[in-house]
């Protein structure tokens, strides 16, 4: 998201949300309902697909930080406070979005890893989340285009098929997307998950296929997603040792049909094509899947949205 808009009307809420109720889901995955008076202005201007939003949790202290809330320098005025007074800022999807007279409510599916050395503030936050606490949550405010706030990427244009692929963090972005996508799409999801209970219903069109794949034990993250995903496109090679490989970046991969996180030029596509694939998870597995589409199997990236969603030993900054 940008924040240098700067219109009558900001482009963005950043408000002041409360926690109205906690569910554990499944094992690896809390579900926090949030609502609140602040919250009335937040929302898509149409389907949510897989919206992104960004939420403040509150520091050691528990206060939130004192943010402009009037115009779209919420970023600016975040890393002016303190960084111990400031919290911590992470990204979520919108897994569900509800807008009625009586307010608006949003539910968001946090993944709890939780074990030492690989956990951070929002895991933590989320499973020790209580109803009453209060955090911020930054999002599209009701009434502004997307073209203006950008916070969405699945745009399959007139594709007739589509791939969509990732891992738990992805899962509630996919569950969203199939659930508003038009009842006649067609074609496959795969969701890697940490364990078989953590496959959650999904109200897929009849002609998406859903799979979910389990990892065993404490197998790697993509080492379930990257093979599946290979042989379902026939690559002949998918059983072979999948050797996971990231960019040389402190960036998340970042690249979708219009926008190239790596600078690379944007390809303008002759005819729209025929399948649209939609990638995203941990940043090294989506690279080793980018690797494999377009440099194996020939997919032209104008076809493919690649999202690093998280990255292995990095901790995110906003
Ligand atoms: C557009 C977008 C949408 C997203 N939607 C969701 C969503 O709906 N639900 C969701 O749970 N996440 C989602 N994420 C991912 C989430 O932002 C990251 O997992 C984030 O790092 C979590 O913050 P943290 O404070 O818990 O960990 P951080 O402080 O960022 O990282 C601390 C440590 O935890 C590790 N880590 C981070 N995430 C994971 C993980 N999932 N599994 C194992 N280790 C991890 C890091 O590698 C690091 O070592 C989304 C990310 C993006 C960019």
């Amino acid at each position: 998201m940008s924040a240098e808009t700067t219109t009558e009307r900001p482009t963005y809420v950043l408000a002041r949300a409360e926690v109205r109720a906690v569910a554990r889901v499944s094992p690896n995955f809390v579900r926090v309902t949030f609502g609140g008076d602040e919250l009335f202005e937040f929302g898509t201007p149409g389907d949510v697909f897989d919206s992104r939003i960004k939420i403040v949790f509150p520091p050691a202290s528990g206060i939130l930080p004192d943010l402009d809330r009037e115009t779209d320098n919420w970023w600016a005025s975040y890393l002016a406070v303190p960084e111990d007074e400031r919290g911590s800022m992470r990204t979520y999807s919108v897994r569900e979005l509800r807008v009625t007279d009586a307010g608006t409510e949003l539910d968001v599916d946090f993944v709890l890893h939780l074990a030492p050395g690989l956990s951070g503030p929002a895991s933590r936050w989320a499973d020790a989340a209580a109803v009453g606490q209060e955090l911020f949550i930054v999002g599209p405010r009701r009434g502004i285009p997307a073209s203006a706030h950008g916070g969405a990427e699945f745009e399959p244009g007139t594709a007739a098929s589509v791939v969509l692929a990732g891992d738990e963090t992805a899962a509630p972005a996919i569950a969203r997307i199939l659930e508003d996508a038009p009842r006649d799409l067609r074609g496959c999801a795969f969701i890697e998950v940490p364990s078989a209970d953590d496959v959650l219903p999904i109200a897929a069109p009849a002609g998406v296929e859903v799979r979910w794949l389990p990892r065993t034990g404490e197998q790697a993250h993509g080492l379930q997603l990257i093979p599946a995903v290979l042989e379902y496109l026939g690559d002949a090679d998918a059983g072979d040792d999948v050797d996971v490989t990231d960019i040389e970046s402190e960036d998340l991969l970042w690249e979708t049909p219009d926008y190239s996180g790596l600078g690379e030029d944007i390809a303008v596509a002759n005819a729209p094509p025929e399948r649209y694939f939609w990638i995203a998870g941990e940043s090294g597995v989506v690279t080793t899947l980018r690797r494999h589409l377009v440099k194996d199997l020939g997919i032209d990236r104008g076809q493919v949205a690649f999202m690093g969603y998280w990255r292995r030993g990095v901790a995110m900054r906003g």
